[in-house]
């Protein structure tokens, strides 16, 4: 099955599908910073590769498909590495963190939408990875206080906390 991506303009940006644009909604109800298709880069398999999105507050980037294939996450893998740093994939239900970050070497994980109980902004983290901020690296050492979701949500917690499903 083949999904036809409907360009759409948000905010007087032009995306490449109906997908993109509701991620840049998601972000901007979440008060999320973005950068949209800032840069590309180019991977050690020789594969030019433009992720979607980029959060500089949270030094995060998103990538947003229709379908996930193992081919798409074999570049999310490899990406993170390469920039030691985190991606996450977000397709329609799914949500998944890509962690590259130097130390770090947790991998693919589930993702948590936190929030900061001293920066108050909201951000994304992996399950088995650090729980620090990503906007101002506070860690309180209490998992509890950032949760916004329960970790089983996922996908789920953009629909329960922003009023968008994805
Ligand atoms: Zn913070």
């Amino acid at each position: 099955m083949k999904l036809k991506s409907i360009p759409t303009l948000y905010k007087g940006t032009q995306f490449k599908s109906r997908l993109e644009a509701d991620m840049a909604l998601v972000l901007d109800r979440l008060e999320i910073k973005w950068e949209y298709e800032p840069q590309s880069f180019l991977l050690p398999s020789g594969t030019h590769y433009w992720p979607d999105f980029y959060l500089p507050e949270l030094k995060t980037y998103i990538e947003t498909k229709g379908i996930v294939t193992p081919q798409v996450e074999e570049v999310m893998k490899e990406f993170s590495i390469l920039i030691k740093g985190v991606i996450i994939l977000i397709g329609r239900g799914v949500m998944v963190f890509y962690d590259g970050e130097e130390g770090g070497g947790y991998g693919k994980q589930q993702v948590q939408l936190n929030i900061c109980s001293k920066c108050k902004k909201v951000c994304f983290t992996g399950m088995a990875g650090s729980y620090a901020c990503r906007a101002c690296n506070y860690h309180d050492g209490d998992h509890d206080v950032h949760e916004l979701y329960d970790e089983n949500e996922g996908i789920n917690s953009l629909k329960v906390y922003v009023g968008i499903e994805i």
